[in-house]
């Protein structure tokens, strides 16, 4: 049994075709029978089925109620474990909840588990987590595939449907690249529309909660659920959240496509630049208007981007010491022991990489010379971002320079793991709100994503986009 939407589950439920009991059982089947693609980090049936007699009580008019929702494991759950794909957290028991994951509780929504995630959500694969690899459910018998990152397991949990919709968060394209590579939905909403309120920290000028979904109205119907202000986050934006879900509208008349010319790289497959090519067909024939820019600061944007998150890691892992939460390394002799080993045992290879990194760009005599420069770049980046939606209502891109790869490529050359990311940071640099589709496939049968860049706390604008190009392919 597959269910397509939220909305044709929510009719079940409010006909009484199904109850919140039997869409418990089917889910906690359908999960274990893909425990081998080691999506979930945490998964209990006895804490869904506690969920369950709370979600019955719950009145019908809940937007989510007794929807399967997969929480990546960045986010602080008070009734189940979050570890953040890593070591120093394996037995980390939040006492709080975080702003987004509560906001799904009250809709009535159902945690059926924590998805893997690269630890601490640097990288581009599921790979860098503590807890292995998970398996990009697409992949071909013999074949593994990676499933994007760093919130693959969200992305492969909706790809499986193992639940339908996942929560994620995107620092410098952990929505939108693993989205592309399962063929599924994701939005990472402008920077500031989510508050970050009780989710593990890597980069925070950069990280947002976003979304995955089968389709794009269900993006919508969650992004409304998880969007608003908070005081606890003081970077949380007051502005009103829209009923984006209401107001789809794929009217694209009249509407001003950029082109940027810099979102195209040597190498990059035939293949990706048709699927870029029929969207843009497909939007002209729908009445919009194609208009070529220049986004001239772009190739700047991954080195920007490769010091600017590593520094603000470095600062803000410096929390994880072992004094009061989290792994501590035993036989320790001193105080500073405790801290050294705790660290070198309780972190993995790539988050020491950032930790070395970032610590270096903000020493005394290099702060200048790339952190400082690297924030002149970004607000150059952005300015490009900010005077061609002057000129056009939204930008697309491919999402990724290439389709889902085998697991074990690139694992051991960290230059060619950051290249995934090259269409992803600008937006990132900038806070602007960006959604990747499905559109299209390579010769492998695999699914590759086109990505809509809007103006800031425009998310309609670039699901309404989204709406009318998903609709090539139903
Ligand atoms: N792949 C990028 C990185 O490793 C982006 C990660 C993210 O958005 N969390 O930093």
């Amino acid at each position: 049994m597959e269910f397509k939407s939220i909305n044709q589950l929510k009719s079940l439920l409010e006909e009484n075709k199904i109850s919140v009991k039997e869409i418990a059982e089917t889910y906690i089947r359908k999960i274990n029978e893909k425990k081998d693609l080691n999506i979930f980090i945490y998964f209990d049936e006895d804490k869904i089925n506690e969920q369950v007699k709370e979600i019955e009580k719950l009145p019908n008019n809940k937007k989510l109620k007794g929807i399967p929702i997969a929480v990546k494991d960045l986010f602080c759950t008070k009734k189940m474990p979050t570890t953040a794909g890593s070591k120093i957290l394996e037995n980390f028991h939040p006492t709080y909840e975080s702003f987004v994951t509560q906001k799904l509780i009250n809709e009535g929504s159902m945690f059926v588990g924590k998805t893997n995630l690269d630890e601490f959500a640097m990288g581009s694969a599921t790979n860098t987590s503590y807890f292995g690899n998970t398996i990009n459910p697409l992949s071909k018998k013999g074949v593994p595939l990676a499933p994007g990152g760093s919130s693959g397991g969200s992305a492969a949990a909706v790809a499986a449907d193992l639940c339908l919709g996942s929560t994620g968060t995107d620092t410098g394209g952990s929505i939108r690249q693993p989205a592309s590579f399962c063929g599924v939905v994701g939005i990472k909403p402008t920077y500031g529309l989510c508050s970050r309120w009780g989710i593990a920290a890597f980069a925070s000028s950069l990280d947002q909660a976003g979304v995955f979904s089968k389709n794009v109205k269900d993006a919508s119907i969650l992004l409304e659920a998880i969007a608003g202000h908070d005081e606890r986050d003081s970077t949380s934006s007051k502005v009103e959240i829209p009923n984006y879900s209401q107001n789809l509208n794929p009217d694209l008349n009249g509407k001003i496509i950029g082109i940027p010319k810099e979102y195209t790289l040597d190498g990059i497959s035939d293949e990706i630049n048709m699927v870029w090519e029929n969207a843009i067909n497909s939007l002209e024939k729908k009445g919009a208007k194609i208009k070529n820019i220049s986004l001239a600061h772009t190739k700047y944007a991954l080195p920007t981007y490769y010091i600017i998150a590593p520094a603000e890691a470095s600062s803000n892992l410096a929390r994880y010491d072992g004094v009061k939460y989290g792994f501590r390394s035993k036989d320790v002799n001193s105080l500073d022991e405790m801290y050294e080993l705790t660290r070198s045992e309780g972190f993995g290879k790539e988050v020491k990489r950032r930790i070395l990194i970032g610590t270096y760009v903000l020493s005394a005599g290099y702060y200048d010379a790339y952190y400082l420069k690297a924030q002149k770049v970004r607000k150059l980046i952005a300015n490009d971002f900010i005077e061609t939606f002057k000129e056009c209502d939204f930008i697309l891109t491919p999402t990724a320079p290439s389709a889902a790869f085998p697991l074990n490529e690139k694992q051991d050359d960290p230059i060619k793991m950051y290249l995934n990311d090259v269409f992803t940071v600008p937006a990132s640099l900038a806070g602007i709100p960006g959604i990747s589709i499905p559109y299209g496939k390579d010769k492998n049968g695999l699914p590759l994503g086109i990505q809509l860049l809007g103006k800031h706390f425009n998310e309609q604008e670039i699901i309404n986009a989204a709406f009318a190009l998903e609709k090539d392919y139903e």
